[in-house]
């Protein structure tokens, strides 16, 4: 059974993906919450609590909000997270992953706010070693990104020694899906996520699915990856709050289903989801993408109780797709 979560809780990058739906679950679950975004990705519309327009560079503004709501916990989405714009850029993904953390845990401290529970990604794990992947898998990243991640990953612990912070890293694989009811959903600009753009391509918005490489060591030589629905990612983080709220210290654990699908497949499933045909043409791979990500993490079952509960693939479309007939345009935004 879930335990109750003290809130207020703030929910920094709660008008983006992840975060909108987990504000969401937290107000089904009558938990106060207040929503940080800066908006440069999010979207003010998939936000119905209170919310502070506020960038996480800007320390007045965060200790104001700080004073204003006295959070007793903080869930922490904001970040970015291309690898490629990352390898380009990485000195965007240092200042605004590390050094804008690096503030919001200070003004934690100010604040007496212990508890966190932050997107880790398993980029921080780098080329497999072993698959599935253990909670416990080797982290050596190999992405600006992946590295900027394990960076936060070690600031938490650090201040969790060093000041009794209490923090749960939540390493996602590939988030997908969109809310039941067809209102919040994935918006990217641009968009990259092979999801998204299959069903961007059934829209009639684009005119084919690009495949990236299919002569890797798979049986249809695509790459395979664990889709995990943003609803179940949504549920982790309410029972890590509750978790560390409950005197836990610290957990990093994985949030994946244990079961990989392939780029082929993926297609494969959209096409019988949405009654479209889906062209699709295979090019070079990506550089960087290996070749299997699969979660073996037992840890979020035995300490938070938690497991894939709608990410069945054909679910995970089913749920994108509502999404994508409502919003035929993303957002509309003002
Ligand atoms: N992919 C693809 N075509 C695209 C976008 C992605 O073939 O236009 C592949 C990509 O190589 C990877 C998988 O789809 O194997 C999932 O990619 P995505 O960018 O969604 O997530 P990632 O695993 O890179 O975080």
């Amino acid at each position: 059974m879930k335990k109750r979560v003290e809130g207020p809780v703030l929910v920094v990058g709660g008008a983006g993906y992840i975060g909108s739906h987990t504000v969401r679950l937290l107000q089904r679950n009558e938990v106060e919450t207040v929503v940080l975004d800066n908006l440069s990705t999010g979207h003010r519309c998939a936000v119905e609590t209170p919310f502070e327009e506020v960038d996480l560079a800007d320390r007045a503004g965060l200790a104001r909000v700080f004073q204003e709501y006295r959070p007793r916990a903080v869930v922490h989405f904001a970040a970015k997270c291309y690898v490629g714009e990352s390898v380009e850029n990485p000195a965007k993904y240092y200042r605004e992953n590390v050094s804008y953390t690096w503030n919001l845990l200070e003004e934690m401290r100010a604040a007496g706010c212990n508890d966190i529970v932050f997107s880790s990604t398993c980029a921080t794990y780098g080329d497999p070693v072993e698959i599935p992947m253990p909670d416990t898998h080797p982290q050596d990243p190999i992405s600006p990104y992946g590295r900027t991640k394990l960076h936060m990953e070690h600031m938490m612990e650090d201040y969790g020694r060093a000041y009794g912070m209490r923090s749960a890293a939540l390493r996602y694989f590939n988030a997908a899906g969109a809310s039941k009811d067809g209102d919040l959903g994935e918006d990217h600009e641009p968009e990259t996520h092979l999801i998204p753009l299959v069903l961007q391509v059934a829209q009639g918005k684009r005119e084919e699915i690009l495949v990236f490489g299919d002569d890797d060591d798979t049986p249809d030589g695509t790459c395979i990856r664990d889709y995990i629905h943003v609803d179940d990612l949504a549920d982790a983080h309410l029972r890590a709050l509750a978790h560390l709220q409950a005197g836990t210290d610290r957990i990093a654990c994985n949030l994946g289903t244990g079961s990989g699908y392939s780029v082929l497949e993926v297609i494969e499933h959209a096409r019988a989801v949405t009654r479209h045909a889906i062209p699709a043409r295979i090019v070079d791979r990506r550089p960087g993408d290996p070749p299997r990500l699969v979660s073996g993490g037992t840890r979020a079952l035995a300490e938070l109780g938690w497991k894939a509960r709608s990410s069945e693939l054909r679910e995970i479309l089913t749920d994108a797709w509502r999404f994508h007939e409502r919003h035929a345009s993303g957002f509309e935004d003002a």
